[in-house]
């Protein structure tokens, strides 16, 4: 699919850098006059995919998050969470609603529910021992500001 327009950073595994990943999402959609809702919905997607890269995939040991936003055709948004940690070896399991192998840490096991309910798609590959690749979609409400 054509690809619009593209970024991509990585940067310490370190929660600190949550924000860094919210704030780079907000600035790339700015220009396609999403509505607050959009916004609020897509920064809490990446912090989750952030976050379990950070606390699942390095278990808080050092290492390298990557993502990549894309605007697509039709106002589709494409984002892309990578980590190179431990990976996840059975994924329906780590997707079902309220699991979490971190229930000491109080961890509710929403974050995949979340990231479903704000996206279109989600796709999860992932090896144990060598990282997991997080991809989504979602589209875009019409332009209001276009149709002015
Ligand atoms: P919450 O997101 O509500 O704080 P959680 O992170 O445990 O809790 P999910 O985000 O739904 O819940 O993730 C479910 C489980 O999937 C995690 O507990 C973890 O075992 C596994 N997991 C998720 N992302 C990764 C990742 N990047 N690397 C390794 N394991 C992961
Ligand atoms: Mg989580």
């Amino acid at each position: 699919m054509k690809i619009l327009n593209e970024f991509r950073c990585s940067f310490p595994a370190d929660s600190a850098n949550e924000a860094l990943a919210r704030a780079a999402v907000s600035a790339f959609l700015i220009p396609a006059d999403p509505t607050a809702q959009e916004l609020a919905d897509l920064r809490t997607v990446i912090s989750e995919a952030v976050t379990n890269a950070i606390v699942h995939g390095y278990r808080e040991t050092p290492g390298e998050v990557g993502i990549v936003l894309r605007m697509l055709p039709e106002r589709t948004i494409y984002i892309r969470v990578t980590d190179k940690g431990c990976g996840i070896s059975d994924i329906p399991k780590a997707m079902e609603p309220l699991y979490t192998s971190a229930p000491e840490e109080d961890r509710a096991g929403l974050g995949f529910a979340i990231m479903q309910t704000f996206t279109d798609t989600l796709h999860v590959r992932s090896a144990p021992g060598k990282g997991t690749v997080l991809t989504m979609r979602r589209r875009l409400g019409n332009d209001h500001a276009e149709e002015a």
